[in-house]
Protein backbone atom coordinates (compact mmCIF):
# COMPACT_ATOMS: atom_id res chain seq x y z
CA UNK A 1 0.00 0.00 0.00
CA UNK A 2 1.43 3.19 -1.32
CA UNK A 3 1.04 6.38 1.10
CA UNK A 4 -1.40 8.63 0.16
CA UNK A 5 0.05 11.67 -1.73
CA UNK A 6 0.10 15.13 -0.40
CA UNK A 7 -2.07 17.51 -1.66
CA UNK A 8 0.10 20.63 -1.23
CA UNK A 9 3.63 21.54 -3.33
CA UNK A 10 5.70 22.09 -0.19
CA UNK A 11 5.87 20.27 2.56
CA UNK A 12 7.69 22.35 4.78
CA UNK A 13 6.65 25.48 5.33
CA UNK A 14 8.39 28.39 8.01
CA UNK A 15 5.91 30.93 9.09
CA UNK A 16 6.90 34.77 10.95
CA UNK A 17 4.57 35.19 13.79
CA UNK A 18 3.35 38.57 14.31
CA UNK A 19 0.71 39.89 11.74
CA UNK A 20 1.04 36.67 9.80
CA UNK A 21 -0.39 34.08 12.06
CA UNK A 22 -1.60 36.52 15.36
CA UNK A 23 -2.94 39.83 14.48
CA UNK A 24 -0.20 42.21 16.33
CA UNK A 25 -2.36 45.07 15.49
CA UNK A 26 -5.32 44.20 17.59
CA UNK A 27 -2.86 42.58 20.37
CA UNK A 28 -0.39 45.98 20.56
CA UNK A 29 -3.58 47.81 21.34
CA UNK A 30 -4.89 45.98 23.87
CA UNK A 31 -2.00 45.50 25.90
CA UNK A 32 -1.07 49.29 25.62
CA UNK A 33 -4.30 50.38 26.77
CA UNK A 34 -4.41 47.62 30.08
CA UNK A 35 -1.06 48.66 31.29
CA UNK A 36 -1.80 52.10 30.90
CA UNK A 37 -4.95 51.95 33.22
CA UNK A 38 -2.36 49.14 35.43
CA UNK A 39 -0.43 52.54 36.32
CA UNK A 40 -3.24 54.99 36.68
CA UNK A 41 -2.48 56.99 33.42
CA UNK A 42 -4.42 58.09 30.83
CA UNK A 43 -5.61 56.86 27.42
CA UNK A 44 -6.04 59.86 25.47
CA UNK A 45 -7.19 59.94 21.71
CA UNK A 46 -4.50 59.03 19.29
CA UNK A 47 -2.91 56.97 21.80
CA UNK A 48 -2.29 53.81 19.48
CA UNK A 49 -1.56 56.13 16.27
CA UNK A 50 1.34 57.55 18.14
CA UNK A 51 2.32 54.83 19.75
CA UNK A 52 2.24 52.59 16.44
CA UNK A 53 4.48 55.01 14.47
CA UNK A 54 7.14 55.44 17.10
CA UNK A 55 7.35 51.88 17.54
CA UNK A 56 7.71 51.03 14.12
CA UNK A 57 10.56 54.10 13.59
CA UNK A 58 12.25 52.56 16.77
CA UNK A 59 11.82 48.58 15.22
CA UNK A 60 13.48 49.96 11.85
CA UNK A 61 16.57 51.32 14.16
CA UNK A 62 16.44 48.18 15.67
CA UNK A 63 16.73 46.39 12.27
CA UNK A 64 19.70 48.56 10.92
CA UNK A 65 21.51 48.04 13.98
CA UNK A 66 21.53 51.53 15.24
CA UNK A 67 20.07 51.21 18.81
CA UNK A 68 19.54 48.08 20.98
CA UNK A 69 16.81 45.93 22.25
CA UNK A 70 17.31 47.73 25.78
CA UNK A 71 17.25 51.15 24.57
CA UNK A 72 13.97 50.22 22.19
CA UNK A 73 12.18 49.44 25.14
CA UNK A 74 13.62 52.78 27.11
CA UNK A 75 12.39 55.17 24.19
CA UNK A 76 9.43 53.78 23.83
CA UNK A 77 8.42 53.98 27.46
CA UNK A 78 9.18 56.97 27.65
CA UNK A 79 8.05 58.29 24.43
CA UNK A 80 3.76 57.10 26.00
CA UNK A 81 5.32 58.80 29.14
CA UNK A 82 5.39 61.77 26.91
CA UNK A 83 2.20 61.43 25.18
CA UNK A 84 0.03 60.84 27.89
CA UNK A 85 1.31 63.49 30.31
CA UNK A 86 2.99 60.97 32.90
CA UNK A 87 6.28 61.65 34.61
CA UNK A 88 9.07 59.35 33.23
CA UNK A 89 9.35 57.05 36.09
CA UNK A 90 10.47 53.17 35.86
CA UNK A 91 10.37 52.79 32.23
CA UNK A 92 11.51 49.00 32.83
CA UNK A 93 8.02 48.25 35.29
CA UNK A 94 6.50 49.53 32.43
CA UNK A 95 8.18 47.65 29.73
CA UNK A 96 7.16 44.31 31.77
CA UNK A 97 4.02 44.71 32.52
CA UNK A 98 3.33 46.15 29.10
CA UNK A 99 4.99 43.10 27.63
CA UNK A 100 3.39 40.46 29.79
CA UNK A 101 0.41 42.16 29.20
CA UNK A 102 1.26 41.33 24.94
CA UNK A 103 2.09 37.54 25.91
CA UNK A 104 -1.41 37.20 27.13
CA UNK A 105 -3.42 38.22 23.54
CA UNK A 106 -4.06 35.10 21.96
CA UNK A 107 -5.71 36.44 18.91
CA UNK A 108 -4.90 35.10 15.52
CA UNK A 109 -5.87 36.32 12.26
CA UNK A 110 -8.81 35.55 10.12
CA UNK A 111 -8.80 31.67 9.25
CA UNK A 112 -4.93 31.06 10.66
CA UNK A 113 -6.53 28.52 13.04
CA UNK A 114 -8.32 26.06 9.97
CA UNK A 115 -5.64 26.77 7.31
CA UNK A 116 -3.68 25.28 9.90
CA UNK A 117 -5.47 22.65 10.99
CA UNK A 118 -5.86 21.55 7.32
CA UNK A 119 -1.66 21.67 6.61
CA UNK A 120 -0.92 20.23 9.62
CA UNK A 121 -1.83 16.47 8.26
CA UNK A 122 1.12 17.24 5.45
CA UNK A 123 3.44 19.45 6.28
CA UNK A 124 5.95 20.08 9.05
CA UNK A 125 5.73 23.88 10.39
CA UNK A 126 8.04 25.93 12.17
CA UNK A 127 7.92 29.81 12.94
CA UNK A 128 10.77 32.29 12.68
CA UNK A 129 10.03 36.00 14.91
CA UNK A 130 12.01 38.89 15.55
CA UNK A 131 10.15 39.41 18.06
CA UNK A 132 11.14 39.75 22.10
CA UNK A 133 11.37 35.84 23.99
CA UNK A 134 8.98 37.10 26.73
CA UNK A 135 6.41 38.02 24.40
CA UNK A 136 6.17 35.12 22.40
CA UNK A 137 7.07 32.16 24.51
CA UNK A 138 4.44 32.16 26.85
CA UNK A 139 1.95 33.45 23.85
CA UNK A 140 2.83 30.66 21.72
CA UNK A 141 2.94 27.94 24.36
CA UNK A 142 -0.56 29.25 25.59
CA UNK A 143 -2.13 29.61 21.86
CA UNK A 144 -4.45 26.86 20.17
CA UNK A 145 -2.29 26.75 17.57
CA UNK A 146 1.30 25.88 19.17
CA UNK A 147 1.05 21.67 18.48
CA UNK A 148 1.31 22.18 14.97
CA UNK A 149 4.66 23.35 14.71
CA UNK A 150 8.33 21.80 15.48
CA UNK A 151 9.93 24.53 16.23
CA UNK A 152 9.98 28.31 17.78
CA UNK A 153 12.61 30.42 16.46
CA UNK A 154 13.23 33.70 18.46
CA UNK A 155 15.97 35.98 17.03
CA UNK A 156 16.61 37.67 20.66
CA UNK A 157 17.59 33.88 21.66
CA UNK A 158 19.61 33.29 19.39
CA UNK A 159 21.28 36.96 18.38
CA UNK A 160 20.56 36.50 14.71
CA UNK A 161 17.31 38.19 13.26
CA UNK A 162 15.82 37.84 10.01
CA UNK A 163 16.86 38.87 7.09
CA UNK A 164 20.41 37.25 8.24
CA UNK A 165 20.43 34.07 6.29
CA UNK A 166 21.69 31.98 9.55
CA UNK A 167 18.15 32.35 11.55
CA UNK A 168 17.25 30.64 8.46
CA UNK A 169 19.65 27.92 8.43
CA UNK A 170 19.00 27.33 12.06
CA UNK A 171 15.67 26.66 11.58
CA UNK A 172 16.18 24.17 9.17
CA UNK A 173 18.88 22.09 11.10
CA UNK A 174 16.51 22.17 14.08
CA UNK A 175 13.92 20.85 11.48
CA UNK A 176 16.17 18.39 9.92
CA UNK A 177 15.32 19.90 6.52
CA UNK A 178 18.70 20.07 4.60
CA UNK A 179 17.14 21.93 1.20
CA UNK A 180 15.78 25.04 1.58
CA UNK A 181 14.98 24.63 -2.25
CA UNK A 182 11.36 22.62 -0.21
CA UNK A 183 10.99 25.04 1.74
CA UNK A 184 8.52 28.08 1.71
CA UNK A 185 8.39 30.65 4.10
CA UNK A 186 5.02 32.99 4.97
CA UNK A 187 5.70 36.37 6.15
CA UNK A 188 4.29 39.88 5.70
CA UNK A 189 7.64 41.59 6.25
CA UNK A 190 8.73 42.00 2.25
CA UNK A 191 12.23 42.77 3.77
CA UNK A 192 13.15 40.26 6.78
CA UNK A 193 10.75 37.51 6.09
CA UNK A 194 11.02 37.82 2.03
CA UNK A 195 14.16 38.80 0.60
CA UNK A 196 15.78 37.10 3.75
CA UNK A 197 14.32 33.99 2.73
CA UNK A 198 14.68 34.46 -0.64
CA UNK A 199 18.05 34.88 -0.02
CA UNK A 200 18.75 31.51 1.49
CA UNK A 201 17.40 29.84 -1.36
CA UNK A 202 13.75 29.29 0.16
CA UNK A 203 10.27 29.97 -1.68
CA UNK A 204 8.47 32.79 -0.45
CA UNK A 205 4.74 33.80 -0.16
CA UNK A 206 3.89 37.47 0.41
CA UNK A 207 1.41 38.08 3.35
CA UNK A 208 0.23 41.60 1.98
CA UNK A 209 -2.45 41.73 3.82
CA UNK A 210 -2.85 45.57 4.29
CA UNK A 211 -2.63 44.64 0.10
CA UNK A 212 -0.60 47.49 -0.47
CA UNK A 213 0.59 48.50 -3.99
CA UNK A 214 4.28 47.88 -4.64
CA UNK A 215 6.71 46.78 -7.76
CA UNK A 216 8.18 43.95 -5.73
CA UNK A 217 9.83 40.98 -7.77
CA UNK A 218 11.44 38.79 -4.97
CA UNK A 219 8.43 36.57 -3.92
CA UNK A 220 6.90 33.34 -5.41
CA UNK A 221 3.15 34.08 -4.35
CA UNK A 222 1.33 36.79 -2.80
CA UNK A 223 -2.06 36.25 -0.58
CA UNK A 224 -4.05 38.81 1.05
CA UNK A 225 -5.88 36.71 3.52
CA UNK A 226 -4.61 33.70 5.22
CA UNK A 227 -6.87 31.21 3.92
CA UNK A 228 -5.38 31.93 0.19
CA UNK A 229 -2.21 29.74 1.69
CA UNK A 230 -4.16 26.98 0.71
CA UNK A 231 -4.80 27.94 -3.17
CA UNK A 232 -1.21 28.93 -3.14
CA UNK A 233 0.02 25.75 -2.10
CA UNK A 234 -2.45 22.74 -3.88
CA UNK A 235 -0.90 21.16 -6.40
MG1 LIG B 1 5.44 40.03 10.89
Amino acid sequence: MTAKASPYRHQRLIFDADNTLFDFDQAEAHALVSTLRHFAMPTPEGLIDHYRQMNVALWQQLDAKQIGIAELKQRRAESVFDFVGAAHTDHETFSVQYLDALAEQQCLLAAVKETLAALSAHCEMAIITNGLARVQKPRFANSEIQHHFGALVISEELGVAKPEPEIFEHTCDLMGWSDPAQVLMVGDNYRCDIQGAADFGMQTCWFNLRQIPHSHQDHNHEIHHFGQLLDVLRV
